[in-house]
């Protein structure tokens, strides 16, 4: 059995809601273990570097998986608009992954966290959120940028992620599904737990979370 947390942000905002959508009501964020790459959502966020051209980490595992047709279009966009700064996103098809696009963003590389990291980290997932909107996206999987070998502290990167998310997802008009997919249950407590926090801080009493149980003994 696998344990995924379901924060519902505005389940009285059925309205928001296009007709036949498959997913239920108003605006959700998932959070669960495991390898982002076997994601079904419209995209996959990868926590790239500035040279597009792959590494380690998330980024690693999504070449390998999506084939070397990513990394074609990743030296294309490289050729023509130069390396991706920290902060920003771009798009490529999701080569041979079940997700249709792969976008790519680049997370700060955590030193002591007065050289702007929170910023960075902040405009990563605002960027990647904003441009799957405008792909008029309906859900995207996003990992822990940063939280790697890029350093980040994990629970201050889950309180940006969660907030930042969150923020975006309300505010966008074709995105309302986003799920967090983390390597580890230590992670994934620690998200959870960031979400739990945010959502004390702000007052948001409609906000409700579930915890599912799925059997994925037949993937
Ligand atoms: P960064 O360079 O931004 O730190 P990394 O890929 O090194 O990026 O790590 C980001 C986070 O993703 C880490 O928490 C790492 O444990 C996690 N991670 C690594 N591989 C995967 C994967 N296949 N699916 C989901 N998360 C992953």
């Amino acid at each position: 059995m696998k344990t995924i947390v379901r924060l519902d942000l505005s389940p009285q905002q059925a309205n928001r809601v296009p007709a036949g959508d498959p997913v239920g009501e108003g605006s959700q964020i998932y959070f669960e273990g495991g390898d982002i790459t076997g994601q079904t959502t419209d995209a996959i966020v990868n926590a790239a570097n500035s040279s597009l051209m792959g590494g380690g980490g998330v980024d690693g595992a999504i070449h390998r998986a999506g084939g070397p047709a990513i990394l074609e279009e990743c030296r294309n966009i490289v050729a023509r608009d130069g390396h991706l700064p920290p902060g920003e996103a771009v798009q490529t098809t999701g080569g041979k992954l079940k997700a249709a696009f792969v976008i790519h963003t680049v997370g700060p590389i955590w030193r002591d966290g007065m050289q702007g990291e929170a910023g960075i980290l902040t405009s990563a997932y605002r960027n990647s959120m904003r441009l799957a909107d405008r792909l008029a996206l309906h859900s995207v999987a996003l990992p822990a940028i940063s939280t790697g070998v890029y350093g980040y502290p994990p629970k201050a990167a889950a309180e940006v992620a969660v907030s930042t998310v969150a923020d975006e997802l309300l505010a966008s008009r074709s995105l309302h599904q986003a799920r967090f997919v983390l390597w580890n249950s230590e992670m994934l407590s620690i998200f959870v737990q960031a979400a739990r926090e945010l959502q004390q801080r702000r007052k948001a009493e409609h906000w409700s979370f579930t915890t599912l149980e799925i059997d994925d003994s037949n993937p």
